[in-house]
């Protein structure tokens, strides 16, 4: 949009982009102290197996949501700040920090949970991620097998024979990879016949639509039936009724995860899950409706 903005009207838009060239310049130089500044937190979601009376022994796992507080702009979300450090190489550095600190996390469980983490582009094809997984394995003493990398289409598009090679020497380490968001972008049948997934995220679009148009539905439906064609898990994103819930279990989709089952909070939200909670008849319900 800016580029087309530039290309028609430059003189009339110009202090206005001149405004967010330089916002942005300011955004990044506060973005490479973030870290050190204990800016960065992970915000986590639960992902429950489907049932229509969801609790919380339902829940498998939490996929790890990067969250940035700003010192004067206050809370600035991941859709902004993880292109933003993707363009600038920062994210390396912050995907880095993000992979260790939920590894950590879930290290220190008292269940045996998955934890979900998500990669962008950038990461996975620029840095020696295998090496820097295996070392935060060993780190954190996290069973491989509980780590669940996402990543979306955009990652294999780049570069398809390096993707599929570098998910591969992932697998190797035991870690599971998940593709995130399907069907939201140039999802390609090619991609999941050639990539070794573990899960496939019905992206929340479909989701969102299934009681609004017989067409969500059909998809979803699809979907599933392909995933599971494949032998791959289901999960189902930003299921927020239990009328999508309800759906979804009927046809079968192994996973949910949205507002309906639980918010991303930070873990503190969430105490019999990580043992905070002395006893757990103390805490009767888990807090999932928390935001
Ligand atoms: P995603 O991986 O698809 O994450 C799901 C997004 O959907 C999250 O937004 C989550 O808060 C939101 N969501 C979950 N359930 C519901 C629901 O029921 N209704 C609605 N309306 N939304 C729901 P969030 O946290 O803003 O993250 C946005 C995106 O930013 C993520 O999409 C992911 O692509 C990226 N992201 C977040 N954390 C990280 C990270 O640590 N590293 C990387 N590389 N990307 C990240
Ligand atoms: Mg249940
Ligand atoms: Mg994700
Ligand atoms: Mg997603």
């Amino acid at each position: 949009r800016a580029k087309a903005r530039a290309r028609g009207s430059v003189s009339l838009f110009a202090p206005e982009m001149d405004m967010q060239i330089r916002d942005r310049r300011a955004l990044h130089q506060d973005l490479s102290n973030a870290i050190r500044n204990g800016e960065l937190t992970l915000h986590y979601q639960p992902q429950a197996a489907s049932s229509k009376s969801i609790d919380e022994t339902d829940v498998v796992g939490f996929e790890a949501l990067a969250r940035w507080r700003h010192p004067t702009r206050g809370f600035v979300p991941p859709g902004e700040f993880i292109p933003l450090a993707e363009e600038s190489g920062l994210i390396v550095e912050i995907g880095e920090w993000i992979l260790r600190e939920a590894c950590r996390e879930a290290a220190s469980w008292p269940k045996p949970l998955q934890i979900a983490v998500n990669l962008s582009p950038a990461q996975f094809l620029n840095s020696d991620l295998v090496g820097f997984i295996h070392q935060v394995l060993l780190e954190t003493g996290l069973q491989p097998g509980r780590l669940e990398l996402e990543i979306t289409e955009g990652v294999l598009i780049e570069d398809f024979e390096r993707g599929l090679a570098l998910l591969r020497r992932v697998k190797a380490l035991g870690v599971r990879v998940s593709m995130d968001d399907f069907g939201s972008g140039y999802s390609s049948l090619t991609y999941l016949q050639a990539f070794p997934f573990d899960k496939i995220k019905i992206d929340r679009a479909f989701i969102m639509n299934l009681g609004r148009n017989a067409q969500s539905a059909s998809i979803v439906r699809a979907v599933i039936g392909l995933g599971h064609g494949l032998g791959v898990s289901l999960v189902a994103e930003g299921v927020e009724t239990q009328e999508q819930l309800d759906f979804l279990v009927d046809e079968g989709c192994d996973a949910v995860q949205g507002y309906l089952i639980g918010r991303p909070a930070p873990i503190d939200q969430f105490p019999c899950m990580v043992g905070l909670a002395p006893m757990l008849d103390e805490v009767p319900r888990l807090a999932l409706q928390v935001g």
